[in-house]
């Protein structure tokens, strides 16, 4: 299979404004997951790069916040305007390195320049409070300030807006970062970095660490006691040991871990909305979000219907190189999850499940889209976060039994709620213990909402309003009358 040109793309780190090697020189592969072959390689940052890039974001504390609420705010706004402008060379390098459809890739730069612009206006909102004393004798000024620099760590499933959703409210406070972008998808937040340079940061205001020991890395960059915040997106495992290691630096943090969404259709759905729905929420990203929805829950006397229905619209899906005229549906990121996906596909069906579509051997790195019935509880993929095109499909007679299962988790990140009785939907919001609820939406993500989760699923919101608040300290000035 041959793949389109990978687009021009820096390579190296970026670190004070310079674009330069890692020290040693050290490199590491970028993998197209389609075809499984290496694209380029990338820097590989060790410990030193990774204190230089620190000690570089702090350097450029100052520079930031020489700038003026207005000036971040055109600087957000040309971000904006370049990633929308370049939408089809982002696009297709996305699609290179993550395998995502590029109809989707390019969804997926709207998305992340709807951040910029977001940010943009929210960097002239920034606001503080005034108040007496309860005794009349003293002022108090709350002023809202940048909390200094931040670590933003993104994982591979969205690798543009993962970044943007970090960045634009970084830069929009006042805040330096340094970006530690996933091994597997390091080229799209290199470009990103790139744009944002050329959209006139300050040198230093982004950096970018790209490299194959995570751990390492990250870890000498909380040590260093230099950051201030760490924004994680990533698995649960990985979160609370990042937690624990900021927790010696008592850093502020925003976590946004592991999801396990139920899909809950209840009686009185409208079956099409709730097939177009269920049809988005997993399959979304080739079922790669921790939004997907992993547990369908649907009510007895519609589950013949909606499942047969749902099982038609995935079996139809056209599996192809993301790249492709018509492609619907990529490869999965790499080997450890095709097999993954076996051995959740397995397991329901050694537990008694029943294959409505898919459930064939994978194909490379293609797996087919899969709709299973019958799941039993216990069985593995209603505990575990899939990321993948597979659709376990339960049923419940009672709301509260819908509730008791839907909320049977450590996660809670998104829940879907298909109804037609207002009412009955305000009280699924209400006992939903979730982040978030889609109410008869496939889909939950915009700039404009505080996206994140309770429970295991992570601590502070990004996005809407609450985004930038994550990057705000508070100074209070006791003023005498
Ligand atoms: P996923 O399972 O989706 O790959 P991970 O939590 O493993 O999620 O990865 C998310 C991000 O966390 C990536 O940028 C990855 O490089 C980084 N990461 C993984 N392990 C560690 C670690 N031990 N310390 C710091 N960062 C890590």
């Amino acid at each position: 299979m041959s793949a389109p040109a990978l687009p021009d793309v820096p390579t190296t780190l970026l670190i004070g404004g310079s674009w330069r090697p890692a020290a040693g020189g050290a490199t590491f592969p970028v993998d197209n997951p389609a075809t499984g072959q290496a694209l380029i390689e990338v820097a590989d940052a060790g410990v030193p790069d990774a204190l230089d890039a620190i000690r570089a974001a702090a350097d450029a504390q100052q520079a930031l916040a020489a700038l003026s609420p207005a000036q971040r705010a055109a600087l957000l706004r040309r971000v904006e305007a370049a990633l929308r402008d370049r939408t089809d060379e982002i696009a297709l390098l996305i699609t290179l390195e993550m395998g995502k459809p590029i109809a989707e890739s390019r969804g997926e730069v709207g998305y992340a320049a709807d951040f910029f612009g977001w940010f943009a206006d929210e960097a002239l909102r920034i606001g503080g409070d005034y108040r007496l004393a309860p005794t009349g004798l003293t002022r108090i000024l709350v002023q809202h300030k940048a909390v200094g620099p931040c670590l933003l760590i993104t994982p591979w499933n969205f690798p543009l807006a993962m970044g943007a959703r970090k960045i634009a409210p970084a830069i929009a406070a006042g805040c330096p970062s340094v970006l530690k972008p996933a091994e597997q998808t390091p080229l799209t937040s290199l470009l990103l970095a790139r744009i944002i340079e050329e959209s006139g940061a300050p040198p230093g205001a982004v950096n970018v660490l790209t490299t194959s020991r995570p751990a390492e890395a990250v870890g000498a960059v909380i040590d260093s006691g230099l950051a201030r915040k760490l924004s994680f997106t990533g698995s649960t495992e990985v979160g609370k040991l990042l937690l624990a290691r900021c927790a010696a630096q008592v850093m502020r943090t925003s976590m946004e871990l592991g999801g396990n969404a139920p899909f809950i259709v209840c009686a009185d759905a409208d079956l099409d909305e709730a097939v177009e729905g269920a049809l988005l929420a997993k399959m979304r990203n080739i079922g790669q979000a921790c939004t997907a929805a992993n547990r369908f829950i649907v009510a007895e006397s519609l589950a013949g219907e909606f499942t047969s229905r749902l099982a038609k619209r995935m079996g139809a899906l056209t599996v192809a190189a993301g790249w492709l005229d018509g492609s619907q549906v990529g490869p999965l990121i790499d080997d450890a999850a095709v097999e993954k996906f076996d051995r959740l596909v397995r397991d329901a069906l050694d537990r008694g499940a029943t294959v409505e579509t898919g459930a064939v051997p994978a194909i490379g790195r293609f797996v087919t889209p899969t709709v299973l019935s019958g799941v039993a509880p216990g069985t593995a993929l209603l505990d575990e976060e899939i990321f993948g095109p597979l659709a376990p499909i339960t049923t419940f007679r009672a709301e509260e039994e819908a509730v008791r299962a839907a909320n049977g988790t450590p996660y809670g990140l998104v829940s879907y709620v298909y109804t037609r009785d207002l009412r009955r939907a305000l009280r699924l919001v209400g006992s939903l213990a979730t982040g978030m609820v889609g109410v008869n939406s496939g889909v939950v993500s915009n700039a404009a909402a505080p996206f994140g989760g309770v429970k295991q699923s992570g601590l502070g919101r990004e996005g809407g309003f609450e985004g930038i608040a994550e990057y705000l300290d508070t100074t209070y000035a006791a003023i005498p009358v």
